[in-house]
């Protein structure tokens, strides 16, 4: 169950620096960051720290936000 980042993101960056696998990928673009699904442990860690309740479990998130969350964490470095 990785977790997903919604819209609610504003980039912040503190659930990058918590991170324990360095899950996220950030876009200078993009108007929010993602998780990468197959790096994510699951740890959960980065949930509570995000000030915009923007962080589920993808059981918990929309379709759109993971469908995002995985294109996007494999086009960003
Ligand atoms: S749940 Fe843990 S491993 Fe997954 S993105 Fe958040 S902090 Fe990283
Ligand atoms: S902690 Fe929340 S608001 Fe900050 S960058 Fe991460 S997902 Fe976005």
């Amino acid at each position: 169950m990785p977790s997903v980042v919604s819209d609610k993101c504003k980039k912040c960056l503190s659930c990058v620096e918590v991170c324990p696998v360095e899950a996220f990928k950030v876009n200078d673009a993009a108007p929010q960051v993602v998780v990468d699904p197959d790096v994510c442990i699951d740890c959960g860690v980065c949930i509570s720290e995000c000030p915009a309740e923007a962080i589920t479990s993808d059981s918990a998130a929309q379709e759109k936000d993971i469908a995002y969350n995985a294109e996007n964490a494999k086009k960003w470095a």
